[in-house]
């Protein structure tokens, strides 16, 4: 007899979601970005626990409708794609349908929702990517509620299931500091959309960003006014033969030294908040050859790349895209970045020591 067997559908789903969502900021994250694509102006982030015991995001988006609902935590269920083909001219964060399964695969979720039509909300838990009663002996169908446009998602006991997983986890702090950094990013990225941040209980928010600051007052108040006083802008435009259709973002400039442990670098590829290793160490290279030794620079850089050329496919968190003509196009950054910063009009000499 064979010793290969199926596995368990719920250990399938355990297993799929567990590479998607591997501590409460990838879940955050995956909410996030389904606000941002529902048109949301105002997205209120609350976590307890750094995200383990709750985590609940807010928004005055365009709601699920009622009809969407029981499907709603579906594998492989979606509004945002339907052909393979599709994926190549996407302009929404999701497109695989997988986020909100994930996390009721591993996690309690429950959502209020009204779409503007709606005479009214609608509220409904989930579990295991199916409709539960919210307590035992009720029907688990969608309930009308009283509530505002917009949708309102709640995880709780993430991993509960999970056990392994939940012991490798940090501390509720280090935990909430990384959701802290996901608002963060796409709250510098993200024009015309207010976020804020808090823990549960607590009566001061972690952040506050309001819909009609503009980039540098958003970069002031997530980073700090010496890196907000010290800024450059940086926007290009199309470099065809290599697929590079726009950069944008902005920089600190040489005087802007401050001694922090790390960088703050911010990627966004194509509207994805990303990891690019090669053009982060290409650009602390230029900036290390200016600034004092352990100074770091701020770098927030938004590129745009024919979609054609771009994988967005190749991770399970989409945190690393590819891309084609990787090595020109980063070339190409870095000699902007070079003379932003060699341009920039202030009493400052330097002189390149590369
Ligand atoms: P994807 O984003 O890849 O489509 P998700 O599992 O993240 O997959 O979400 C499934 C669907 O649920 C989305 O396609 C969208 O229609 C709906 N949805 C999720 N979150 C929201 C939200 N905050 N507002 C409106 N619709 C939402
Ligand atoms: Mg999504």
């Amino acid at each position: 007899m064979g010793v290969i067997k199926a596995l368990d559908q719920s250990v399938v789903n355990k297993i799929a979601a567990g590479e998607i969502i591997i501590a409460p900021a990838n879940a955050l994250k995956e909410m996030l970005e389904n606000s941002i694509d529902a048109g949301s102006t105002n997205i209120q982030v609350v976590a307890k626990d750094g995200g383990i015991k709750v985590l609940q995001i807010s928004d005055n988006g365009s709601g699920v409708m009622k009809d969407d609902l029981p499907i709603l935590c579906q594998r492989f269920t979606t509004s945002k794609l339907s052909t393979f083909e599709d994926l190549g001219s996407l302009n929404t964060y999701g497109f695989r349908g997988e986020a909100l399964a994930s996390i009721s695969h591993i996690a309690h979720l429950s959502i209020l929702t009204k779409t503007k039509d709606s005479p009214c909300a609608w509220a409904c838990h989930y579990s295991q990517g199916k409709l539960v009663p919210a307590k035992a002996g009720e029907s688990p169908g969608p309930k009308p509620i009283a509530g505002k446009n917009g949708t309102q998602i709640t995880v709780e006991n993430l991993f509960y299931n999970f056990s392994s997983r939940l012991k490798s986890l940090k501390s509720s702090n280090e935990e909430f500091i990384k959701i802290l950094e996901v608002v963060q990013k796409y709250a510098i990225h993200t024009a015309n959309v207010g976020f804020s941040v808090k823990k549960l209980g607590e009566s001061h928010n972690s952040l506050t960003i309001r819909e009609s600051q503009n980039i540098k007052e958003r970069i002031r108040a997530v980073y700090s006014s010496s890196v907000a006083n010290n800024i450059i802008p940086i926007e290009s435009q199309d470099m065809a033969e290599i697929g590079l259709k726009e950069v944008n973002g902005q920089i600190s400039n040489l005087n802007y030294n401050a001694n922090k442990k790390k960088a703050q670098v911010v990627f966004f590829i194509n509207n994805r908040l990303v990891d690019c290793d090669p053009l982060k160490k290409s650009l602390l290279n230029i900036y290390s050859a200016y600034l004092p030794k352990g100074a770091k620079p701020f770098v927030y850089l938004s590129l745009s790349i024919n979609p054609a050329q771009l994988d967005v496919n190749i991770h399970p968190t989409k945190k690393e895209v590819r891309f084609l003509h990787e090595e020109e196009i980063i070339d190409f950054v870095c000699q902007i970045v070079q003379s932003a910063l060699s341009n920039v009009d202030d009493s400052r000499t330097f002189r390149a020591v590369r």
